[in-house]
């Protein structure tokens, strides 16, 4: 086999026509890099990159161009070519398509997809040294990648039962809107900002006819979600996500801890845990500081009993969760506990949206946690998403549900 078709077999691409193999000296450090001559063949030459239709040539453009490809062996590996320029009658003069990589890319398809696929499937950090790309290529690709598979599919179609959700994504009030689809757990929408205007642009793409479609739609307290729902989805039932209500209510307890153990110190943040974490969860000696609050700070131990009731409201559901969030509202109004007082109140207020969450029969909301759980999760990661553009690709890559095959693979 001669060198060339080797190299053919190895690179994977259709309509590349493989030059000259030649180590050279690497541009950015000692050693040296892999570099691979090729061309388009006759087929796929002097194409638009946006349309593939085929075009009269413009110029050389600023000839030859690199792009880095997987590794071979230890070696970096770049295809190197000319980089002619054509004229398209509808998309102006541009470099002309190239079989082996997406427009404007600086990266093959085969780097691309297999970095894609890494970032979905490991920590992004390992991503990062295995494929000796910055944080910032990574994210660059990611979203190419994701505007491609979007592209192909449409992600709110068959759409019934939705939550919608405002993340904080950076200091200083920094918003996106996610949409997730409750039945499959997927994000299938997220934009910046979340207001109106933002949901708007949600029901816009969906349509009219989707929108008729939905039939429950989750979201906190926003009245700003509420009133887009009503306008663009008369007909769905607006409930209210059961670990919002949850944490309305981790808020009031936590409130109280601060106003009944202010000067305690250690054993403080001893019984914070051992209030705000789920019975289930605690250690033996939170178990024994919770045993001390409940003889020594009635009070505390009283709000602590709200919130898990509350929690039941939610495990029990039906008919049956609906007379326990009624019992539920009594108990929190002569509490003596003015954080649950206000809470009764607002609770009392969104009743009715409670309800609908109730009686969203067969509906688990853990798969739509899970989502909205990893998402805050990409927020908080250090490497700082340098747009919200590249949090949402990773967001729609890691819980969009898309498909992605590694290269090569069937
Ligand atoms: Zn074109």
């Amino acid at each position: 086999m001669r060198k060339t078709r080797v190299f053919g077999q190895l690179m994977g691409v259709q309509g590349m026509v493989i030059g000259d193999v030649t180590m050279q000296p690497d541009p950015d450090g000692d050693g040296e890099v892999l570099v691979v001559s090729v061309r388009p063949d006759a087929r796929s030459a002097g194409r638009c990159a946006q349309c593939r239709r085929s075009c009269p040539g413009y110029d050389a453009g600023v000839g030859t161009r690199r792009w880095r490809t997987v590794d071979t062996g230890t070696t970096r590996t770049f295809l190197e070519a000319a980089a002619p320029r054509v004229q398209c009658p509808d998309h102006g003069v541009l470099v002309a398509h190239v079989p082996w990589a997406r427009p404007g890319a600086k990266c093959t398809y085969l780097l691309e997809d297999t970095c894609a696929w890494l970032a979905k499937n490991m920590a992004l950090t390992a991503v990062t040294v295995f494929l000796r790309l910055s944080w910032r290529t990574v994210a660059a690709i990611v979203a190419r990648v994701v505007q491609d598979l979007t592209g192909k599919t449409d992600q709110l179609d068959g759409l019934t039962r939705i939550g919608i959700d405002e993340i904080s994504y950076r200091k200083g009030h920094r918003y996106l809107t996610c949409v997730v689809d409750h039945d499959t757990g997927r994000l299938v929408w997220a934009h910046e900002g979340r207001n109106k205007d933002t949901l708007t642009l949600f029901f816009d793409a969906l349509g009219p006819t989707r929108s008729a479609l939905l039939t429950h739609v989750s979201a906190d307290g926003a009245e700003w979600i509420h009133a887009v729902v009503r306008e663009k989805a008369p007909q769905a039932a607006i409930c209210l996500d059961p670990f919002h209500v949850v944490m309305w209510a981790t808020k009031a307890l936590d409130k109280v801890r601060r106003r009944t153990l202010e000067h305690a110190g250690d054993r403080d943040r001893n019984a914070r845990w051992a209030v705000v974490k789920n019975p289930d969860d605690l250690t033996a000696d939170q178990r024994q500081s919770l045993a001390t609050i409940r003889t020594t700070n009635t009070a505390l131990y009283r709000a602590y009993l709200l919130k898990e009731q509350l929690r039941a409201v939610f495990a029990t559901q039906g008919r049956r969760g609906e007379q326990l969030l009624g019992g539920w509202i009594a108990w929190a109004r002569r509490s003596r506990l003015p954080e649950f007082v206000a809470l009764a109140r607002t609770i009392k207020r969104f009743q009715q949206l409670i309800w609908n969450t109730l009686h969203k029969h067969g509906v688990s909301n853990a798969r739509s946690e899970a989502t909205n759980t990893h998402i805050r999760a990409l927020t908080k990661r250090a490497y700082g998403y340098h747009s919200p553009e590249a949090l949402i690709a990773m967001a729609m890559l890691t819980r969009g549900g898309l498909e992605l095959e590694l290269p090569g693979r069937k």
